[in-house]
């Protein structure tokens, strides 16, 4: 740790309290998304974030959670972290994939030489035993067999070693693959995550341009989800979180993909269907959720309605692809703006 006074610990403590006057100077909630947004532009560490933060101040226009959120919702930078990531774990599943075979060839070689050896002593050992004078040729064959059995005896304790860090490697390689498919959960409503939403968003664009086929993407944010969090809780807004996400999900089949976003976002691609029908789907969704009267299971309280907005676009409108999610976040806005609980078509 670093002596208390040294010019490092104060560079973080100017750090921090550079975010902190930010966020409360913009009145921001004190949300993960946005301490890591804040402190992404603050720190320098994220040169986009702090490029549009200084843009925005210079332009006296607001940063405040609709910025952020927009800003966070289109942020390619994202992307780029977590192809980042992805090459990586790639990099580690190849390496890991050569060592075993290396290791495998290794262990099978081995294992050939060592019962050629193991046969060759025993068939040298036979022969000597008919020889009356155990030095052949001023050697002792008995040290001469006593030495090859030693070598054998190493060379299988080599051997299991091998078969032990085979066996180890194996294992660390379901870990990589069970990490990369956690990786793309989000924890708290077990839906896909934005992750996962990314490379989806860019295969399906892929995929519905060359087939000719539509794809519209949507995005939902919960209305008047702070006032939830303010009554019932955080962990009743965590509940809430859940159902919305089931709710949500039932909608998700082979043309549905259904994902959260973070926080109280989800964002939905709709495959083979153009923005009329992908609206047709999410509004029957939206109203379900509009009936329902939830109740706060902890305190007995009713929620009262929990409702939702959505924007949706068309992503085979535009040859760029990412233009859609600007569009989806607009029609968002517009739905928030004009009364919310609709879903509003760009
Ligand atoms: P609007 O209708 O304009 O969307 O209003 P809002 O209150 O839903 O929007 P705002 O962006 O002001 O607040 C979103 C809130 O969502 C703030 C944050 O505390 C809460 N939130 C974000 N992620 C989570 C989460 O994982 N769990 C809980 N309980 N709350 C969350
Ligand atoms: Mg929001
Ligand atoms: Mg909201």
């Amino acid at each position: 740790m670093e002596p208390a006074g040294s010019r490092a610990m104060e560079e973080r403590r100017e750090l921090l309290d550079r975010i902190t006057a930010f966020i409360v100077k913009h009145d921001l909630a004190v949300t993960s998304a946005n301490m890591a947004a804040v402190c992404g532009a603050m720190s320098g560490a994220n040169g986009q974030l702090s490029e549009a933060f200084a843009k925005r101040e210079i332009a006296g226009e607001p940063i405040d959670q609709r910025w952020l959120d927009t800003i966070s919702r289109l942020d390619p930078g994202t992307n780029d972290r977590m192809s980042e990531l992805e090459k990586l774990m790639d990099r580690l599943e190849y390496s890991l994939m050569r060592f075993t075979q290396t290791a495998k060839s290794a262990q099978d070689e081995t294992s050939d030489g060592r019962e050629a050896l193991g046969a060759q002593i025993n068939a040298i050992a036979d022969a000597t035993k008919s020889i009356e004078d155990d030095a052949v040729g001023g050697v002792d064959m008995a040290d001469v067999i006593e030495l090859s059995r030693a070598m054998l005896a190493r060379i299988e304790q080599v051997e299991t070693a091998m078969e032990r860090s085979q066996a180890e490697t194996q294992e660390l390689r379901s870990n990589l693959a069970k990490a990369r498919i956690e990786a793309d959960v989000d924890h708290l409503t077990k839906l896909p995550n934005r992750r996962a939403f990314e490379r989806r968003f860019a295969s399906a664009a892929t995929e519905a341009r060359d087939k000719g086929e539509p794809l519209s993407v949507a995005f939902c944010d919960v209305d008047h989800f702070k006032s939830v969090n303010d009554t019932h809780g955080h962990d009743a807004g965590d509940r809430i979180l859940v159902a919305i996400a089931s709710t949500l999900n039932e909608i998700a089949n082979d043309e549905c993909f259904v994902s959260r976003h973070g926080g109280e976002e989800f964002v939905l691609l709709f495959y083979g269907l153009d923005k009329d029908a992908a609206w047709r789907k999410l509004d029957v969704v939206r109203r379900v959720m509009a009936r329902k009267m939830l109740m706060n299971r902890e305190t007995g309280k009713p929620f009262g309605r929990i409702t939702f907005s959505g924007g949706i676009a068309e992503v085979t409108e535009d040859a760029d692809s990412r233009s859609a999610l600007s569009r989806a976040d607009a029609a968002l806005y517009e739905a928030k703006s004009t009364g919310r609980n609709q879903i509003v078509v760009q």
